[in-house]
């Protein structure tokens, strides 16, 4: 694919390399070290950000020593590391950076290994918790101990924040007794991709949309997160757990908060967050009649078609919600009386997550009733193949008269600004914004809360009246009553499509 923009200069690949840091990685052989951390931290010392003394250290229980870890690692990065390989030198240079501590988390085991390996460097020090939440405090507690809580470290945290407002605040208040709020990174890998920053970008670098960008002109926004896994190995766990604490208490309301906040003063952490904080308080409750929830069907075909939502966790009379849809509301001067619709869920028709803004239509058609009424659409992809799409109103070519079609005006990112615009993947943005020490795309301690504070009641509203999921097919686009949640408004979701 030839660049588009390949006269323009200001677009080109700039790596700015980060400070020589330490990387541990708690949790350093599990599922999600080996597809997203160890593969993004492989790229970014391909593209040459790492600085020659950073160091990597995995640490887990499981007793082994760096050059087994190294064995791991380049299976890792083998097997998940995508089209980014590197040459047979590249990856031994990368590997000769890796060390492996064996350490127990709830005891007293490899401690004084990891402290004597973080003494004294002068560097960076950066310790990621990927392992069960119910280690994070345990960690906190041990770095302190073995005096690796100094002022510069940094501790990421991943999800789940807590299952409800009272033990998210629990956790904030255990990491608070070791941590000061801004060495906490808690990590919405959402906010790390390319579109979602872009999304700020279209938002607040152009004098396009602002002026548009509220009730009087944008008639809803719709946020949709569709999957086509199911819960797979995980089912023991999201079965606890939901679409509606996995995905909607963070990811969608995230998504949420960046498309409906005030411009912030400055693109800086606090003031971005605040202004995220401001729109989590300012959401409606969530009236009963405007959620669903749905639990996807077992697929047909033979045996080897995918289970029941029921069936693969293991429990046939299972409450758990693998789908949420729902209606709210943002009660402030830009947004009173536009709805805002979101909806997530496993076993969908495609993969795909995408924003979309449905603006008003004209006020009056000059064209006459035969033209229609049209509308703009402003559709910000997430995933797959990220990028912007505007839907405007032009005449059909040809003779005819004055008939009217839609036609996008589409940015795909990686059309228009060739193959470096895609491999930068979220974690290691977030990982090397880690190391910059900037923290405007982690979530802070009291947004976490906000969000927990505004779904808790919605949870506890099924739990209190009984109310079961509703069943939808494998490879569809969710509940029956989740298309009618919008045509009750005369509206319709937008298709999922790959
Ligand atoms: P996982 O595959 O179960 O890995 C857990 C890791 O923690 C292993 O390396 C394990 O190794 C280590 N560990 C367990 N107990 C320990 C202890 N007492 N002390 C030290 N290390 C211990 O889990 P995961 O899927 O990687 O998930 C890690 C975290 O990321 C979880 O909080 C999860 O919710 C979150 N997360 C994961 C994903 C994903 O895609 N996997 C996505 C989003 C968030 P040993 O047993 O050898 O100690």
């Amino acid at each position: 694919m030839t660049n588009r923009y390949e006269a323009m200069p200001h677009i080109e690949s700039r790596v700015i390399p980060v400070d020589p840091f330490d990387l541990v990685i708690f949790g350093g052989t599990g599922d999600l070290a080996r597809r997203k951390i160890l593969p993004g931290l492989y790229r970014r010392f391909i593209a040459g950000q790492m600085p020659r003394d950073a160091r990597i250290i995995g640490a887990a229980r499981g007793d082994m020593d760096s050059d087994a870890y190294r064995k791991m690692v380049s299976d890792a990065i083998a097997e998940f590391g995508g089209q980014t390989k590197g040459s047979a030198d590249t990856l031994k240079s990368f590997l000769s950076r890796i060390l492996y501590v064996t350490i127990d988390a709830r005891g007293e085991a490899g401690w004084s290994e990891l402290q004597e390996l973080m003494k004294g460097t002068g560097k960076v020090e950066a310790y990621y918790f990927s392992v069960s939440p119910a280690l994070f405090g345990d960690l906190a507690e041990r770095l302190q101990q073995w005096g690796m809580a100094n002022s510069d470290a940094r501790i990421v945290v991943e999800k789940p924040f807590g299952r409800d407002l009272e033990t998210a605040k629990e956790l904030n208040a255990t990491l608070a007794r070791y941590f000061e709020e801004d060495q906490i990174y808690r990590i919405d890998h959402y906010l790390g991709k390319e579109t979602v920053q872009n999304l700020m970008a279209v938002r607040f670098g152009n004098m396009l949309f602002e002026p548009l960008w509220n009730a009087q002109y944008v008639d809803h926004i719709q946020i949709t997160v569709a999957e086509t896994v199911g819960v797979g190995g995980r089912g023991e766990y999201y079965d606890k757990s939901g679409a509606m604490r996995d995905m909607v208490q963070n990811h969608l309301m995230q998504l949420l908060c960046l498309i409906a906040m005030e411009p912030p003063a400055r693109f800086d952490p606090d003031a971005v967050r605040d202004e995220k904080l401001k729109v989590i308080r300012a959401l409606d409750p969530v009236l009963p009649h405007h959620i669903v929830r749905g639990q996807y069907e077992a697929e047909a075909g033979d045996e080897n078609a995918h289970p029941s939502y029921r069936e693969a966790v293991g429990d046939p009379r299972s409450k758990t919600e693998s789908f949420v849809a729902l209606k709210t509301h943002i009660s402030n001067w830009r947004w009173s009386g536009t709805p805002f619709y979101m909806r997530t869920g496993k076993r969908m028709s495609a993969r795909s997550s995408e924003i979309t803004v449905v603006f008003k239509e004209t006020p009056h058609s000059i064209f006459g009733a035969e033209a229609g009424q049209h509308r703009n659409v402003l559709s910000i992809r997430l995933q797959p193949n990220e990028g912007i799409t505007l839907g405007v109103t032009i005449k059909e070519p040809g003779p005819g008269g004055m008939r009217l079609i839609d036609v996008p005006l589409d940015m795909t990112f990686s059309e228009a600004l060739g193959d470096d615009a895609e491999q930068v993947d979220a974690y290691e943005r977030l990982i090397m914004d880690v190391i910059r020490g900037n923290q405007t795309l982690f979530m802070r301690g009291d947004e976490v809360e906000a969000a927990w504070a505004w779904t808790d009641p919605i949870i506890q509203g099924w739990q209190t009246r009984g109310e079961v999921p509703k069943p939808y097919d494998s490879g569809s686009d969710g509940t029956v009553d989740s298309r009618e949640l919008m045509r009750r408004d005369g509206r319709e979701w937008r298709e999922v499509a790959p």
